[in-house]
């Protein structure tokens, strides 16, 4: 029998690319995907943000007192992705000011996950015995209002400058016991190419390094960076890891998908760290439908983080029992590759704390009592 092989794309037609707010509907497709473009044309200002939404008084007022905190910078493309009309918008709450990030309260912290006290050189957290996180700009397309590292990111002051960059890589090669280097920011991709295959060239001819991950949003907020030369430049210097922050379906484009299909093709393994954010994806339907979207793009749902107690986004944190709902309305009822790991960053600088839903009910000698996804009770004897 011949068969007929059918090869129709299906998986890439579900995702849909967004249409353009009219001050771009004449922009050339040449300068729309090139992502130097999408930086230069980054709205930083209320006066370009009015000609795409339909800006609230909040708003306005939130950006007059926080810009100078912590910028406002939105790509045309990720602005693409609001509703124009509706303030709480996923998209327009995760990147326009709103005025709960001007509180401060007495509980939160300046730099919540204790990054700076394990700091041996600038520029490098070491906290674990075989792996470090190295800073290498303090750049990022979106500068997204739920920002952790909110005191340090968008402040150029904090860029990782060259003699930087070189005492991080010295620290890196002096200590042996490393053998995982996190490359992180700000977003590293805001780095040029150049930049970063230095990087990572001096890290694969470490005999200690075994991998590395570049932790970017890139993917989510200016997936035009990822090109066809920069995904053939990662192929030379594998085991590569991407590890992004998709968070929420919205963000699952056609070039999104584009952008992990090129990474994916190269032989990257991604990862996505989503974070719990209250308006924006605190609603196990939605965590569902992301997490599917994620693995058709073939990336891996891989963390739900706990809002951290950083200074001015109370306003994102939810209870801890959201967090718990959600992992108990994916456990059984979706694939495993759908259930992420949910976990509390230590306040301070206590690690990746995982948080469960309690599915042991209780131990009698070697008999283990359990409960499954339904609530149906299980016994399990130990020999
Ligand atoms: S991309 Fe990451 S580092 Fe940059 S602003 Fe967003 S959360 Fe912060």
């Amino acid at each position: 029998m011949a068969y007929e092989i059918v090869t129709k794309n299906t998986v890439r037609d579900r995702f849909k690319s967004p249409a353009r707010p009219a001050i771009w509907a004449d922009t050339p497709e040449k300068d729309w995907n090139n992502w130097v473009w999408q930086q230069q044309k980054r709205i930083k200002s209320m006066d370009v943000l009015e000609k795409v939404l339909n800006v609230t008084q909040e708003e306005r007022d939130a950006f007059a007192q926080s810009h100078e905190m912590f910028n406002m910078g939105i790509t045309p493309y990720y602005a693409s992705l609001m509703d124009k009309d509706d303030p709480n918008c996923p998209i327009r709450l995760q990147s326009v000011p709103k005025k709960g990030e001007l509180f401060v309260a007495p509980i939160d912290l300046e730099d919540p996950l204790g990054e700076e006290k394990d700091m041996p050189v600038p520029g490098i957290t070491h906290r674990y015995p075989d792996r470090v996180l190295f800073y290498t700009t303090h750049n990022c397309p979106v500068y997204c209002r739920h920002c952790t590292r909110k005191r340090k990111v968008s402040d150029p002051s904090s860029a990782a400058q060259t003699r930087q960059l070189e005492e991080g890589l010295a620290y890196i090669e002096a200590h042996k016991e490393i053998r995982d280097v996190v490359i992180s920011g700000g977003d590293p991709l805001s780095n040029s190419d150049e930049r970063l295959e230095y990087i990572l060239s001096r890290l694969r001819a470490m005999d200690h390094i075994e991998v590395f991950r570049l932790g970017t949003r890139n993917l989510v907020t200016l997936p035009q960076r990822i090109t066809d030369s920069f995904a053939q430049m990662l192929r030379k210097y594998h085991p590569v890891f991407v590890h992004t922050h998709f968070n929420h379906p919205k963000e699952c484009t056609q070039e999104a998908f584009d952008a992990c299909a090129k990474l994916a093709d190269a032989g990257c393994v991604i990862h996505n760290q989503m974070v719990l954010l209250k308006g924006v994806n605190d609603d196990p339907k939605i965590v569902k439908e992301l997490n599917h979207k994620l693995l058709m793009m073939r990336v891996r749902p891989y963390y739900i983080f706990q809002c951290d107690m950083a200074q001015g986004i109370s306003h994102f944190r939810t209870p801890v029992e959201k967090g718990i709902e959600i992992i108990q309305a994916l456990r059984g009822w979706t694939s495993g590759m759908a259930v992420p790991q949910y976990v509390i960053d230590g306040p301070g600088g206590g690690g990746k704390i995982p948080i469960f839903p309690n599915y042991i009910q209780g131990r009698e000698g070697k008999k283990w009592i359990l409960r499954n996804y339904k609530g149906d009770r299980y016994e399990y004897i130990e020999p």
